[in-house]
Parts: C-alpha cells; sequence; structure tokens
C-alpha cells in the first residue's frame, strides 16, 4: 500500500515509522531482523531502507602495495525490503539513489521493485562520495532528485528509457523525496531550497520526508512556507535521538544543523554516554509529543542500526 493511502487511511492518527540501513556485507540478516522485531509492537505501516553510495577501499596487495577499488559496503537495499515486506506484511520503502548508478541501472532497480510488489520508493540524489568535495553524478545517471523523480513518473506512465517500450501496464509508485527544515547545505537559501522542493512534488512526489531536526519550530516554520508556494503534500518529521556525546560534532558537521542550546548543555553536563543517551530519549519524547499534538501524519525515527532507544520513545509515545 502506498504511504500517502496508509496516512488516508489513518485519519487523523498519527502513525509510527522509522528507517533502518543495511547491514555490511558479509553480516547476518538476522542481527536486523532483532533490531526489528521489537518496534514491530507499534504497527509501523512502512519501514525505510537507505541505500549507501559506494566508497573507496584499499587492499593491502602483500609487496608494501595497496590496491584501490570502489565497492559499495551496504549493499542488498531492495532484497532487504522484500524480505521485510515479506517476514513482517509491511510496506518496505527502498531509497533510490541518483549517486553511482546510471539511468539504465535506476530503470533495472525500479523494474525489480515493481516485480516484488513495493508500491514506494525513495528519490535521493545521494550525497558526494567521502572523497569528492562535490557531488558528481555518473556519466548517464540523474544529477539531481527531480530528474530521478521524472524518470520514476516516467515509468508510471509507462514510458521506459529510449521509448522504445510504452506500455500500458504501469508502474504506480508512490514516490517520497528529502526535505530540509534547516535548508540543505549546498542550497544558497531556505527560499530557493524550498522551490527545488516544489520542483520534486511537481514533477511527482506524492510525500516529503525531513532530514533530522531538533527544534521543531524549524519543522513547522519549514511546513508553513511550503505551504505557502503550493507544496500541498504530506511532510513526515524525522526525528534522531541523540545517543553519544560525538554527535554533538558530527550531526551538525555531516547536516549542517542547529542543536537547541538547552540541549547542549543538557548533554554536556552528562558524565558518560548511558546518560547522553537517557537525554536524547526525553528529548525525542518531548518533540514527538509536540509533533503528535501538532497532528502530524506521521513521526518518522532514524534508527541507525540501534532500535533500543526507539523503542523507549515509542512506548511512551505511541
Ligand atoms: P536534491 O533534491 O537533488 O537537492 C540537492 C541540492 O541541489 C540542494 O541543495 C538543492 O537545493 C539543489 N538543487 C536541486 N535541484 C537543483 C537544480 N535543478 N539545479 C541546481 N540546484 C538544485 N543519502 C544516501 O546516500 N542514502 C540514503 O538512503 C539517504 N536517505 C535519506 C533520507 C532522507 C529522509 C533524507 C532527508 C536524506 C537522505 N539522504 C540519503 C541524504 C541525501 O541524499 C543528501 O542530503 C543529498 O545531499 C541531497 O539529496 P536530495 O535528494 O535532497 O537532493
Amino acid at each position: 500500500m502506498k504511504v500517502t493511502e496508509h496516512i488516508e487511511q489513518a485519519k487523523g492518527k498519527t502513525l509510527f515509522s522509522f528507517e533502518i540501513i543495511p547491514p555490511q556485507k558479509g553480516q547476518n540478516i538476522n542481527d536486523l531482523y532483532a533490531n526489528i522485531d521489537p518496534l514491530m509492537e507499534f504497527n509501523p505501516p512502512f519501514i525505510d531502507v537507505t541505500t549507501s553510495r559506494e566508497e573507496r577501499i584499499y587492499i593491502a596487495k602483500g609487496n608494501g602495495l595497496l590496491e584501490q577499488k570502489i565497492t559499495r559496503m551496504r549493499p542488498g537495499t531492495v532484497g532487504i525490503c522484500a524480505a521485510l515486506k515479506y517476514k513482517y506484511n509491511v510496506d518496505a520503502i527502498p531509497h533510490v539513489l541518483c549517486g553511482g548508478f546510471t539511468k539504465e541501472e535506476t530503470e533495472y532497480v525500479l523494474v525489480d521493485c515493481h516485480y516484488l510488489g513495493l508500491d514506494n520508493v525513495m528519490a535521493l540524489r545521494g550525497d558526494s562520495m567521502k572523497h569528492e568535495q562535490y557531488f558528481k553524478p555518473v556519466d548517464g545517471g540523474n544529477e539531481y532528485a527531480v530528474d530521478l523523480v521524472s524518470q520514476i513518473s516516467d515509468l508510471n506512465k509507462g514510458k521506459y528509457l529510449h521509448e522504445i517500450i510504452e506500455t500500458p501496464h504501469k508502474a504506480n509508485f508512490c514516490i517520497g523525496v528529502a526535505g530540509y527544515p534547516e535548508k540543505h547545505m549546498e542550497s544558497p537559501s531556505m527560499d530557493a531550497d524550498l522551490r527545488r522542493l516544489k520542483q520534486k512534488v511537481d514533477a511527482g512526489a506524492d510525500y516529503v520526508v525531513t532530514q533530522m531536526f531538533f527544534d521543531n519550530q524549524k519543522y513547522f516554520e519549514f511546513v508553513r512556507k511550503a505551504k505557502e508556494i503550493g507544496i500541498n503534500v504530506p511532510i513526515i518529521p524525522g526525528i534522531k535521538p541523540i545517543a553519544i556525546s560525538r554527535h554533538l560534532q558530527v550531526l551538525p558537521q555531516v547536516f549542517k544543523l542547529d542543536l537547541p542550546d538547552v540541549l547542549v548543555r543538557e548533554i554536556e553536563g552528562c558524565k558518560n554516554n548511558k546518560e547522553i543517551r537517557q537525554v536524547g530519549i526525553a528529548w525525542a519524547i518531548q518533540q514527538s509529543k509536540e509533533l503528535i499534538q501538532a497532528g502530524v501524519p506521521v513521526v518518522h525515527f532514524y534508527s541507525m542500526g540501534k532500535s533500543s532507544n526507539i523503542y523507549t520513545i515509542a512506548k511512551e509515545v505511541f
């Protein structure tokens, strides 16, 4: 079922959902299930599965030399989605990236998703590779998420690449895209970023999931401004509970977002990561309660592979 249909069916009740990252290759999928199992108590209508960019690795050749290879360390997004769908009877949403894929490869991924009965896809540009300063699409790849949304929308119209096939048997993907309550790091201004978001919606995006934020006012303001320029699709807030002291440096650095000073002070006052985890849980509970009170359609949690803090939050809130 589509995310938008889940939201309609809920008739104003806020839903719980979360995102997971595929395990590193070579690991056991049962570890992933062990993290997901407890969260199923809260009836998530859908679970997102990220796609990781490929990265450079170095292999020792034994003669003092290193060989460089490009590889994807966490493959398996579509396979995991299919496994989750059939194990838990839940809608699983693969993240599909521009970065690292040609349009042809993207088409193959989408065809797989269609055959597997995955009704939703999240269309993202992806970040630059770790060693690159700026994002670069591969030759023949989509440059921006809006181009990917257009490609998926074309499939929904029965139009495949090169227009060699036009078929009455159409895909019917519900398309999610990313939104940034504190603006995307590369965007020159908040308004410019919102206009880009509007382009994604105009190209066929059905809903938006936001980057994590720690100050609900930023989300409320973002939604207000989005509506003002005619973005009328659901905007799902993304929440991440802080869990370790390093998050204070890493989250602003990687996602270019602000942490409220009250939260920073509370974390700085903690003696260890155990205490920080409790502060993170309490903050996310407070955020979620306020968002639910405001009538958001879904509260979406970034689990980063660990679910025990999200379980505690969901138990308190849902
Ligand atoms: P876009 O919408 O293409 O925007 C990228 C930048 O380009 C923005 O600054 C925008 O304003 C600008 N822009 C857009 N269109 C144009 C244009 N035509 N001309 C000029 N500028 C333009 N990353 C992963 O690698 N894997 C994941 O699974 C993943 N999941 C995510 C899930 C969510 C909910 C979110 C919020 C992010 C996720 N990301 C993921 C991160 C995301 O890929 C990065 O934030 C990336 O830098 C931007 O992706 P986007 O889809 O927002 O790009």
